[in-house]
């Protein structure tokens, strides 16, 4: 009886630790999927391209590994030009798109 009850309790303990990591990994990814660079609107205004590069080098995936550029285009959108690089990490492959406004560069 004693026995099972430790089983049932180990059990229980084992899938809260589990859940808990799967909501943390969870709320890493989304956070990263905000924030600046995320989207159009809340695209990095830069001035150099090579800002653009060096933001890349800079960036860091949720697993906390690098990510290089795997694919880049333009935008334009309400008489702004826009740059988007998409990313991908070094370790766990998981793509993400980045957003510059380079609109004072062409000025
Ligand atoms: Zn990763």
């Amino acid at each position: 009886m004693a026995t099972a009850l430790l089983f049932a309790t180990v059990v229980l303990v084992t899938a809260v630790v589990w859940a808990g990591r799967g909501i943390g990994r969870r709320r890493a990814r989304a956070a990263i999927r905000r924030g600046p660079g995320a989207s159009l609107a809340e695209a990095i205004a830069v001035s150099s391209f090579d800002t653009i590069d060096e933001t890349i080098a800079a960036r860091r995936c949720h697993c906390g590994a690098g990510v290089h550029a795997v694919g880049e285009g333009a935008r334009d959108l309400d008489g702004r030009r826009f740059r988007y690089a998409r990313v991908e990490c070094d370790a766990c492959e998981d793509e993400q798109v980045l957003y510059f406004d380079v609109t004072t560069i062409f000025h």
